[in-house]
């Protein structure tokens, strides 16, 4: 690792490591600087990904890093603590180290922060699911339950009957009285079970989600649960150079323009770091994306800037 790049990307999951190639390829001199905590390595399998659809998380990752290596991109395996911009921006990794760049990826991701239900965190990935996109088909017509955490839960319960016509929806912490006539016709419509009461916890029996249990001690046979995690978008870096951010449902995401770029000049946002809906292969495109206009218009100013 040395000093000076062109292009620092802060995360080094699908968005990051698709920027990286790019860039890589546009013989830019290009640093990934990753924590290693991508979103999905819960789940054993990534799906919906067109001709690498049930390939292992950790897999595509790993032929991601051989494949920006190939082209001279260095990759180092730390946190971003902090960053400052003056004539370029200035990184500090979590080691101590400062490295400069011309310009910046940010696509550090987002957290799932799980309802704090015993033995959701434990199952997560596994029975305890958030994405029928992600796992629906592989669970397709069980026993489903969903965990109501707040209203917006009942678009979920509505989601899953695609794939199981068996749904309950546990209401947990929604008042039956929060659900308007709409949702309820919707969930009538759809038949989904609705069952009021807080959830104390999950029956587990080898290895294997076997019920969910309520506060009154009542346990409803499920073999899978949908829940609804809170979405903790990890943009302090992008806050900290002052981005404008906005508000959603799902967290606070910075404004950009079609190719990523946030209102900071040469910082650009992609993946789940700029948006929530990103699955893996949207997160690729927006890296891909973000790469190849850093390149040419990188080109372009220093073209620009030659008397
Ligand atoms: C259980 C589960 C299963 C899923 N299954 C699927 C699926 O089957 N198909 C699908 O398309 N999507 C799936 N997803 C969604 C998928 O995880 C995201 O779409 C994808 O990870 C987004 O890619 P990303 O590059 O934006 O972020 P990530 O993959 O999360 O990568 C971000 C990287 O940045 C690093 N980072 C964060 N902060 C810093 C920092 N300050 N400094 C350095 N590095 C940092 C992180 O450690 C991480 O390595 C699933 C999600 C979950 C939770």
């Amino acid at each position: 690792m040395t000093e000076q790049y062109e292009v620092v990307v802060v995360g080094g999951g699908a968005a990051g490591l698709s920027a990286a190639l790019v860039l890589g390829r546009a013989r830019r001199r290009t640093l990934v600087i990753d924590a290693g905590e991508p979103r999905n390595a819960p789940a054993a399998h990534m799906q919906g990904y067109l001709s690498r659809d049930g390939m292992p998380p950790a897999e595509f990752l790993a032929v991601g890093r051989e494949e920006i290596a190939r082209y001279g991109v260095e990759l180092v395996q730390d946190r971003v603590v902090d960053v400052e911009r003056g004539d370029d921006f200035t990184v500090t990794l979590a080691d101590g180290r400062h490295v400069h760049a011309r310009r910046l990826v940010v696509a550090t991701g987002l957290e799932d922060e799980l309802p704090n239900v015993p033995g959701v965190a434990e199952r997560f990935g596994k029975d305890v699911l958030h994405c029928p996109y992600c796992h629906g088909w592989e669970v397709r017509d069980q026993a489903f339950g969903v965990l109501a955490t707040t209203v917006l839960s009942v678009h979920q319960a509505l989601m899953v009957s695609q794939w199981s016509k068996d749904v309950t929806f546990f209401l947990h912490e929604v008042a039956e009285s929060d659900l308007s006539d709409d949702d309820l016709r919707r969930l009538a419509a759809a038949g989904v079970k609705v069952v009021p009461g807080e959830v104390a916890g999950l029956a587990i029996e080898d290895d294997r989600l076997k019920g969910v249990r309520l506060a009154d001690g009542t346990e409803h046979a499920r073999e899978v649960l949908f829940v609804a995690p809170r979405a903790v978008p990890q943009t302090g870096l992008l806050e900290k150079l002052g981005a404008e951010m906005q508000e959603t449902p799902f967290g606070s995401y910075p404004t950009v323009d079609p190719t990523g770029l946030t209102s900071v000049p040469g910082v650009w946002a992609v993946g789940n770091a700029m948006g929530f809906s990103e699955q893996v292969i949207n997160a690729a495109a927006g890296g891909y994306r973000a790469g190849a206009f850093i390149n040419g218009e990188l080109l372009f100013t220093d073209l620009d800037d030659t008397p």
